[in-house]
């Protein structure tokens, strides 16, 4: 039996496409974002090819983690095959958010793992990320398989030649793992014309950093 749906989740796709925008995280209609409803188990997902600054609530399309359509009057964003993957995946997941940004897309395409030069990205994102080989094309399930493969646990994956998927314990979360990778992505290659040899936390450090995290941010982490 279908199970109810929620406005308040259709909302927060809405607000979370224009904090996209306006932080350049990505440009125009690209880029997909979308939230687990842990009742319900039902996967809210922005629509396929709209712009952010025009999309309501009501274009909001709701699916089960199989692709299977519950509620909605839109296409789903072509990337619904990934998104359902990871929520099938990770049962610690309820927010996925695919952006094309700057900084982190030369990694994946160079398929260079990206190491944690900044204590935020060690304490919420992983000690390091990784490009999700082979090639696939957008909007494929074998896109969706290959970064939960690479995925290896972390809280973000690198997408060659495309951009990056993060995921979080809540939308809020998820937003900020993507930030905060984009960051890492730009200090790293500051550093790297800076020259010079870049201090690489030690796995002490990077248990004490994430324990903390855990601690500290744990009760934050789970709010929406
Ligand atoms: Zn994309």
């Amino acid at each position: 039996m279908q199970k109810a749906t929620k406005e308040s989740f259709k909302q927060l796709i809405v607000d979370t496409g224009m904090e996209m925008l306006a932080t350049g995280l990505t440009v125009g209609t690209w880029g997909n974002i979308s939230v687990r409803d842990p009742e319900s188990g039902y996967i809210y997902i922005s629509p396929s090819g709209m712009d952010y600054k025009i999309i309501k609530a009501h274009h909001v399309v709701v699916l089960t983690d199989t692709c299977e359509l519950v509620e909605g009057e839109c296409e789903p964003s072509i990337e619904k095959h990934m998104h359902a993957a990871v929520y099938r995946a990770r049962a610690d997941v309820n927010s996925v958010i695919h952006t094309h940004p700057i900084y982190s897309t030369p990694f994946g395409l160079t398929n260079t793992t990206m190491i944690g030069v900044s204590e935020d990205f060690i304490q919420i994102v992983g000690d390091e990320i990784y490009p999700a080989y082979p090639y696939e094309l957008p909007g494929t399930e074998e896109l969706g398989v290959t970064a939960v493969n690479a995925l290896k646990g972390k809280n973000a994956v690198l997408l060659p030649g495309h951009g990056l998927l993060a995921v979080g314990s809540s939308l809020k979360m998820a937003f900020k793992i993507c930030t905060v990778v984009e960051k890492n992505a730009q200090i790293l290659l500051y550093t790297k014309l800076l020259g010079g040899e870049i201090r690489r936390f030690t796995q002490h450090e990077i248990d004490a950093m994430q324990s903390f995290a855990k601690n500290h941010y744990g009760k934050m982490n789970q709010e929406m």
